[in-house]
């Protein structure tokens, strides 16, 4: 049994203030919640906020980046070992946001991936195809080139140290969900790519997350499907009543 996630990315919003008022509303929402994991990704500036108020609550704190290096002569950069000494665990690594408008590509998520789990934290890194490549049929070949080429040299234990988010481009922040059979067509097709290239007991275990306008209407459809094991939420995750309201889909 794959445990379920449910991840926020709260991209560029909100200032420490607003942080404390979020969980200072979501904590007692979410305080009976036993069935899934919870992860929030607030920005840099707010994660030492966010830490200090999830403490001793099931909610764990992600970063939304990170460099691969250790430290050096990166302005503007942060590694793994400062984000997890400011008490992350997790790291969203590969976002589209950051492939189509910071140049992010496929070599770096390796690279970055493999400074997260080798730095103890666990990665939740995000593939998906655009509106074009899946108009031009390519959606499956470009999932699977992304998985290869950012998944594909990583160890078999290295891989329970992962998440994988599959997020279609066309569906983030567009108000536009990939269908429940859309989404499951693609984990299914990202879980069997793993286990091309891994064992089939690692890529069984692995969790797979659907992102792209999930909203507390649409999650529990989405959560049914075998190969879908969580979500992660941008705009929803922004309002606590709306982001309880997907932690308890069930
Ligand atoms: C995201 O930013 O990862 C995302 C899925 O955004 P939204 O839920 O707003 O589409």
């Amino acid at each position: 049994m794959r445990r379920p996630i449910i991840a926020g990315n709260w991209k560029m919003f909100k200032t420490r203030p607003e942080t404390s008022a979020f969980f200072t509303a979501l904590i007692p929402l979410v305080r009976d919640v036993q069935h899934c994991d919870i992860v929030v990704a607030p920005p840099f500036t707010a994660l030492s906020t966010a830490v200090d108020q999830t403490e001793g609550t099931r909610v764990a704190i992600s970063a939304q980046n990170v460099h691969w290096e250790d430290q050096g002569a990166f302005t503007g950069e942060v590694s793994v070992r400062m984000l997890s000494d400011a008490g992350c665990t997790y790291v969203i690594v590969g976002h589209s946001e950051r492939r189509q408008y910071f140049g992010e590509t496929d070599d770096w998520v390796e690279k970055k991936t493999r400074a997260v789990v080798k730095g103890g934290l666990k990665a939740i890194v995000c593939v998906g195809e655009t509106l074009s490549e899946r108009d031009a049929g390519q959606a499956l070949d470009v999932v699977r080139r992304q998985v290869r080429s950012g998944l594909g040299r990583l160890t078999g234990p290295d891989l329970s140290h992962i998440i994988v988010a599959y997020e279609p481009v066309w569906a983030i922040g567009t108000g536009r969900t990939a269908t429940p059979e859309i989404a499951a067509e693609m984990h299914a097709e990202i879980r069997k790519t793993f286990a091309e290239i891994y064992k089939a007991a690692a890529a069984d275990a692995l969790r797979i997350l659907y992102g792209g306008s999930v909203k507390p209407d649409n999650i529990s459809t989405l959560m049914k499907k075998e190969d879908i094991d969580g979500a992660l939420v941008g705009g929803a995750s922004l309002d606590p009543a709306s982001f309880a309201a997907i932690i308890k889909y069930i």
